[in-house]
């Protein structure tokens, strides 16, 4: 790194205002160094007030074993930075911005008003307390020759930045619009950093849907179903909840936490197989049952709905996905609704996507989150190669990491 100027006291550039970026921030004000915070955007935390759009799930309560595996290859990685910053210590640190949190029913934890906007407007406050100085539409274009930081500026003039230490925290590539949009890692990649590619995870996928289900269904809920999977591994996947039938496949919640081990399938077989119970609290020989008894003139739509409970979107998933002669035979017709098979053929844009899988490599970094090519460097948040499922697990990463690559800087310039 190029040091700054003639001051005493290091001056750490963070590059990007999310909460990775934010909470290095904070971390290097309180250790006492001077911090000046960059972001492209007229404004910092844009995602992160997006995520409060729907109800802001910022950690999750379960134990720390099961929180950790949610974390998949990365475990042991991103268990590291846990151990510094974990679900109980992150709502510790909420509630030390007076932002009261609950646990709802599913163990997710949520901020008391459910919202985003007001946790960043205190922590921006006690960011500029304490003396981070904000840059916001600078957009970081790497390095000059002389190992500057380069930025361009709202006038569109380019401006050089010389700090002693830099953060990058420069999200993954989903929703452009609010700021990541990955370009971050031509840059890297151009300095040797090993950086996996962005590809969409918490993503929708596309199915090859019929013109009558694309034109008479899209936007509906397919409600209380259970999704079954079976990955590379043999591992079997299960989880129970509402998934939405868009124009070109499924998304929603329940699609999202199978996203990775699909996205994997997909990705080596050019396909998945999702099955679907349609009926998951009837059993199969119930359904059979009642499936078999006499029509008396009735459609067969009424039939799916009076006995087998089913709506007219399960009940025309059924029509796309199975064959006249297993419509027509109850034990057939039972075995679809309990387990449809829907081939997915391919994930919705990264754009689109809750988050990004890939990144910077762990092989990339130290243990304090250092470019080990680079030394001074640190990344932290979205931009490392992790995935992980919705249920507050993302944030609490980003933060966790934020905090880890700080200490690595206190660490580095100590040293
Ligand atoms: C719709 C939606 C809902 C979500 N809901 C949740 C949720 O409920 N719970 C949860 O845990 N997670 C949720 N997430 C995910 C979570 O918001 C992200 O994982 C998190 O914001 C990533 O934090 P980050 O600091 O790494 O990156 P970001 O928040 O993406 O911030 C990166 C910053 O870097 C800036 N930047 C990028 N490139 C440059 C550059 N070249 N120069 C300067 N600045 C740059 C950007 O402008 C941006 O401000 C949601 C995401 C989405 C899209």
């Amino acid at each position: 790194m190029t040091p700054s100027s003639s001051c005493s006291r290091p001056l750490v550039a963070v590059i990007g205002g999310g909460p990775a970026g934010l909470m290095a921030a904070e971390q290097l004000a309180q250790a006492g160094l001077r911090v000046a915070l960059y972001d492209a955007m007229p404004s910092v935390g844009r995602k992160f007030l997006l995520a409060g759009v729907g109800g802001m799930n910022i950690t999750h309560s379960e134990p720390a074993e099961a929180f950790v595996g949610r974390y998949r290859e990365a475990a042991p990685w991103v268990g590291e930075w846990l151990r510094q910053l974990d679900g109980p210590a992150l709502r510790d640190w909420i509630h030390g911005l007076g932002i009261e949190t609950f646990v709802g029913s599913s163990g997710r934890v949520f901020p008391t008003d459910m919202k985003a906007a007001p946790l960043l407007r205190a922590w921006l406050k006690r960011l500029r307390d304490s003396g981070v100085q904000f840059h916001t539409r600078h957009r970081w274009q790497g390095w000059d020759a002389r190992q500057q930081l380069s930025f361009i500026t709202p006038d569109g003039r380019p401006r050089q930045v010389n700090a002693d230490a830099v953060v990058l925290a420069l999200g993954g590539g989903s929703w452009a619009r609010l700021g990541s949009d990955g370009s971050w890692t031509a840059l890297l990649r151009e300095r040797g950093i090993a950086v996996r590619e962005l590809l969409p995870t918490n993503c929708g996928f596309t199915a090859n849907w019929s013109q009558y289900l694309r034109q008479r269904f899209a936007g509906q809920p397919l409600k209380q179903v259970i999704a079954r999977f079976t990955d590379l591994d043999g591992q079997p996947h299960e989880r129970r909840g509402e998934c939405i039938l868009t124009e070109q496949g499924l998304e929603g919640s329940l699609i999202y936490a199978l996203s990775a081990p699909l996205r994997e399938q997909i990705q080596r077989q050019g396909h998945a197989v999702l099955q679907l119970d349609l009926a998951p609290d009837r059993s199969h020989a119930q359904l059979a049952a009642l499936l078999a008894q006499p029509r008396k003139g009735q459609s067969l739509g009424n039939i799916l709905r009076k006995r087998a409970g089913l709506d007219a979107l399960k009940s025309a998933l059924l029509h796309e996905c199975l064959d006249k002669s297993q419509l027509t035979d109850a034990e057939q017709l039972a075995g679809g609704i309990k387990a449809l098979s829907v081939r997915l053929l391919g994930t919705r844009p990264l754009d689109e996507a809750i988050s990004s899988a890939g990144g910077v490599m762990a092989q990339a970094l130290d243990q304090r989150l250092m470019l080990r090519q680079l030394p001074g460097v640190f990344c932290a948040g979205e931009m490392l190669d992790w995935e992980a499922p919705t249920g507050g697990y993302l944030l609490t990463a980003c933060f966790a990491s934020g905090l880890v690559a700080a200490r690595g800087v206190v660490d580095w310039l100590g040293s």
